[in-house]
């Protein structure tokens, strides 16, 4: 199982108050990436935990996603201050950690939340998009299915998206489903 123990290929560790590493089944067959830990993040070393995490993790629990099936990690491990969105530079150095850690579960589904997560995966910094053309879509990419959605926030900040939100993880479940164990 892939962990950091120590990185300080960028600022980010000198303002940290630790790594979030990863979470979940280190065999899982779908991952979850996000963007960066937060405040609460910082300070217990899990992701996805505060409010945003919360939310995240109703709508897993609803489809049945518990964290023994699953993994979910950031494309920065350590918080951004003010959690500003990570600069080009931080996610190119966090990038060789992702992969790691990647090649390391070998999922074959991978869910990308929100705009910064797409970014790093397919290392695309500059390139101007918009996740809602992307959100509920999946493409198959190098070996696995790539699953675009909002990030939690959003769905906090925009609650009128919660229902596509929910059929957006209906979708995963459908996916995992038709891939994985038919009996899900
Ligand atoms: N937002 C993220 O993207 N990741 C976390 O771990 C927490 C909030």
């Amino acid at each position: 199982m892939y962990k950091i123990t120590n990185c300080i290929k960028c600022d980010l560790a000198f303002s940290r108050k630790q790594i979030v590493n990863g979470f979940g089944n280190p065999f899982a067959s779908i991952v979850f990436i996000g963007e960066a830990p937060g405040a609460t993040e910082n300070r217990y070393g899990t992701p996805f935990i505060g409010k945003s995490g919360k939310l995240l993790r109703v709508f897993l629990k609803n489809v049945g996603f518990t964290s023994n099936l699953i993994y979910i990690t950031n494309v920065i491990k350590c918080k951004p201050p003010q959690n500003r969105t990570p600069s080009t530079i931080e996610l190119c150095n966090c990038k060789p950690h992702l992969i790691a850690e990647l090649n390391s579960i070998n999922p074959a589904i991978v869910v990308l939340l929100g705009a910064t997560a797409i970014r790093s995966y397919f290392d695309i910094y500059e390139l101007p998009f918009f996740v809602s053309k992307l959100a509920g879509k999946f493409i198959y990419h190098q070996g696995r299915i790539v699953f675009f959605t909002y990030h939690p926030s959003h769905i906090l900040q925009n609650p009128d998206k919660t229902l596509d939100y929910y059929r957006h993880f209906d979708k995963i479940k459908w996916i995992y489903k038709q891939l994985i164990n038919p009996l899900f």
